[in-house]
């Protein structure tokens, strides 16, 4: 026995002896940890906004500098004592300059939407606020009249926004209603071509003139293909907008450097948001990077509208941005692109109808009418045969947002478990058995449901079993072993 324990990888070390320690306090949640590494290992993930952070990423969060307080900037702190945070932040925001080729990086906020909000706000006050300011003759908001103050709020909350339609592959957080973004913006979308379902830019370019937005955004989290952000600046350009792309979903793409020229955002706009773990394979978070003029106001996102600082996450967040800086992760951008237009091939072959009839990105959206379902039901068929996605509007889906006609698919995730081209035509082949093997069922009134189904069992058998061999030819953390 003491050899086999002499044998163990520091990575297993570290993750046992740390939950030795939780389960020493509530046995539950070591339990719950545990389980949930045995659930990831054994699940075939194709959520396109989900990934594995490595190890060290992993536990360069879990420690003490949870317990600090750091609002406000580098050297600039509202609390005292902050010089490791002031490390760990400095680090974050150069490794992001330098992988992104950014002037400037502001790496605290919380997640993707809060990012976002960091943007807007930015934005907001560079170009609302500080004018009124200048020309009240005053500094800052507290010395405006109780008059010009209220003038000034009307203000902010009457600017315009234009980004892609929700259903197009837009996101909730680019002014649709249900968001805050939408409360606070008037906002106009642009959509994608009814026939070859791909952006219009002279459809863009129109809307744009006529609706002369404040900011044009651009990205997307259901929209298979690369956008030509050159001629997104162009328009944004010719109508006085601020551009702003939220990369949170394909930031990886463009770390690797598989989007480049006209379809790297950074050079292109006026300010970029991104969450830091979907393809970009960091922890949970988000970032902000921007040319000196926005500078000084994404830095006021805390407390402006986000909460404290997460220094422990800031320091993953480094971690992974300087894995994202070595060669190989060049690599990995490449083969989660080159398994995702496999998948797209392995599916089409088979005779599934894909939006835009392919993908040249990390995710591909696969229409599930032909196989006589709604997105719902695949979806659920799919994760009874141990297939994990996620269900997704496609443009002018007839069955809305809630049961849809779509299955978004993607490959960052298998993509780290080392699954290649050869795998993704297997993959191909268990999603379309599964879908073949479906049909809906009727509902208690006798007529068809959007949401039930039957799944063939011998099909979803036949199918678990498959993927199960696929997952353990490339196993998840190999270097972790619990025991
Ligand atoms: C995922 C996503 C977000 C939100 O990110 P969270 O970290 O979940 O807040 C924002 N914008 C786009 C385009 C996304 O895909």
């Amino acid at each position: 026995m003491a050899s086999q324990v002499s044998e163990l990888s520091s990575e297993s070390v570290a993750f046992r002896s740390a939950l030795d320690v939780v389960r020493s306090v509530e046995p539950r949640v070591a339990d719950a940890i545990g389980a949930e590494l045995v659930d990831q290992r054994e699940s075939l993930k194709l959520i396109a906004s989900e990934n594995y952070a490595s190890p060290a990423v992993l536990l360069a969060m879990g420690n003490w500098f949870s317990d600090k307080y750091a609002e406000g900037t580098v050297g600039r702190r509202f609390y005292a004592g902050c010089r490791n945070v002031d490390t760990v932040e400095s680090i974050a925001a150069e490794h992001a300059r330098e992988l992104f080729g950014a002037a400037h990086a502001y790496v605290q906020p919380h997640s993707g939407i809060d990012a976002n909000l960091v943007a807007f706000w930015a934005v907001l006050a560079d170009r609302v606020e500080v004018p009124a300011l200048g020309r009240a003759g005053v500094r800052q908001v507290n010395e405006l009249t109780e008059q010009d103050w209220a003038v000034l709020r009307r203000q902010l909350g009457d600017q315009r926004m234009l980004g892609m339609s929700l259903d197009a592959g837009g996101h909730l957080t680019h002014g649709f209603r249900p968001n805050i973004s939408g409360k606070m913006f008037d906002q106009r979308s642009y959509g994608t071509d009814p026939t070859t379902g791909l952006l219009d830019y002279d459809e863009v370019r129109r809307i744009a003139r006529e609706f002369r937005p404040l900011i044009l955004i651009a990205g997307y989290s259901a929209y298979p293909r690369r956008v030509n952000f050159r001629l997104m600046r162009e328009i944004a350009d010719e109508v006085g907008a601020t551009f702003m792309v939220d990369m949170a979903h394909f930031a990886g793409l463009v770390a690797g450097k598989v989007f480049t020229g006209d379809f790297d955002p950074v050079p292109h706009a006026h300010i970029v948001t991104t969450t830091t773990h979907k393809s970009l394979r960091g922890p949970r978070g988000g970032m902000v990077l921007c040319g000196p003029e926005l500078a000084a106001q994404v830095d006021r996102g805390c407390p402006m509208v986000l909460g404290g600082p997460l220094p422990h996450v800031m320091a993953a967040k480094a971690v992974a941005l300087a894995e994202a800086r070595r060669p190989d992760f060049q690599t990995y951008a490449a083969r989660v692109v080159e398994n995702a237009v496999a998948l797209a091939e392995g599916l089409a072959r088979r005779g599934a109808s894909l939006v835009t009839g392919g993908t040249d990105n990390h995710m591909l959206l696969l229409d599930v009418s032909g196989y006589g379902l709604t997105g719902r039901q695949a979806e659920a068929a799919l994760l009874d045969a141990g297939i994990v996605t996620n269900r997704n509007s496609v443009p002018r889906d007839p069955n809305g947002a809630w049961y849809t006609s779509g299955i978004r698919l993607g490959t960052p995730a298998l993509t780290s478990r080392g699954l290649g081209v050869a795998e993704m035509d297997e993959v191909a082949g268990l999603v379309h058995a599964v879908l073949a093997g479906t049909r809906p069922d009727a509902g208690p009134d006798g007529a068809a449901s959007k949401a039930r189904y039957l799944l063939d069992r011998a099909v979803a058998d036949r199918v678990a079993g498959q993927a199960a061999d696929l997952l353990a030819n490339h196993p998840l953390y190999p270097t972790i072993d619990l025991g």
